[in-house]
């Protein structure tokens, strides 16, 4: 039996820090593969597990230092058959962001998320969490005027095979967590009200899902937000209401939901707690990425405790709203102020599961 005193608290990052500017900067003069640039992303991958673990963070991550040049198409980068002219992101301070376009068959993954876990585990004391990009996201590289001689079918089938043997080989090599991306989620419903979009991209994701067995599950989880670039969002205005029902069908064991910057976290926690299944973890956003201020360790302690009257204990973590750069050159937070962040998150985290534990 589970006596209050042994409560504990996940608390979990999403995945990316600001990488330093030196390396931002070699990056920008051209090759982002460029061999001459190893030392400059080793010393970041090293510095930055460092700086996570002195923060008490009991999970970590290598801060997507090598995610060039963003958290959705690293897998992807480099392609010979791809164009940059893909999907658009418009976020709301008016920059946008590109995906890149397939132009042929067929469709392979460049690299495998799991060959960061290898440099990252080199490095680390504690466990570490490895975030892959959704097979819903990458399916908008597919033009809508269809390519010749490889159908939309072909390229989903690709799609999922490729997506199923990168989580397999993250899951093998030892992540503690592995988060499937799922920032268009939220963005879905902002494109479509009608919410065909959302609901074929939920369909695509548990066409994935579904090849994992329940334990596997239980290791796999999903990360939602409104967007963050440049302090920015591309979905905030859409209601969680249009989105959350949905999420909750997806099979996945963990869910990381932004809320700390949620104009009204009741209204996301009421619909959360109504639609959360009973085996699915929720890791709720206790920092915001996007804002500035540092929050207090009493501010994050009563956002959990505010969770925790919709969220069974026991089925509740913390987390990030975001990462605190998805994408390379974003330089809006510093390395400083998102560690200064996960910090607060890990003491308030602490601070919440003394006063609910009785510890
Ligand atoms: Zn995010």
């Amino acid at each position: 039996m589970i006596t209050p005193a042994q409560i504990t608290i996940p608390t979990e990052p999403i995945g990316s820090i600001p990488r330093p500017h030196d390396l931002i900067e070699q990056i920008a003069k051209g090759d982002s593969e460029d061999p001459s640039l190893d030392p400059l992303y080793e010393n970041a991958i090293r510095d930055t597990i460092e700086r996570f673990e002195a923060t008490g963070s009991p999970i970590v991550t290598d801060g997507e230092q090598r995610k060039y040049h963003n958290f959705a198409t690293y897998s992807v980068h480099g392609l010979p058959n791809t164009a940059p002219d893909g999907f658009k992101i418009p976020f709301s301070d008016g920059h946008t962001r590109r995906l890149s376009r397939l132009t042929r068959g067929p469709f392979r993954y460049r690299r495998y998320a799991d060959s960061y876990l290898d440099v990252a585990m080199r490095y680390a004391h504690v466990p570490v969490k490895q975030a892959v990009i959704s097979p819903s996201a990458l399916s908008l590289m597919y033009p809508a005027e269809k390519i010749p001689d490889y159908s939309r079918q072909q390229f989903i089938d690709d799609l999922l095979r490729e997506h199923e043997t990168e989580m397999r080989r993250c899951l093998k090599k030892g992540a503690h967590k592995v988060q499937i991306d799922f920032t268009e989620g939220r963005l879905a419903v902002k494109i479509d009200p009608s919410g065909h979009l959302l609901n074929s991209f939920i369909d695509l994701n548990n066409l994935a899902l579904s090849r994992f067995s329940l334990e596997e599950r239980r290791r796999i989880g999903v990360h939602t937000c409104p967007g963050n670039d440049f302090d920015s969002t591309h979905s905030a205005d859409v209601d969680y209401a249009e989105l959350l029902p949905s999420l909750f069908e997806l099979k996945a064991g963990n869910f990381y939901i932004a809320l700390a910057g949620e104009r009204d976290r009741r209204h996301a926690l009421r619909i959360i707690g109504k639609y959360r299944k009973p085996d699915q973890r929720v890791f709720v956003g206790v920092t915001a990425p996007v804002d500035p201020h540092i929050e207090t360790p009493e501010e994050v302690r009563d956002r959990v405790l505010e969770a925790s009257e919709y969220i069974p204990i026991e089925h509740l973590g913390t987390t990030d709203d975001c990462g605190f750069s998805p994408f390379s050159d974003d330089t809006s937070t510093s390395r400083d102020t998102a560690f200064a962040k996960i910090q607060v998150r890990v003491l308030g985290t602490r601070l919440a599961e003394k006063l609910i534990g009785g510890h």
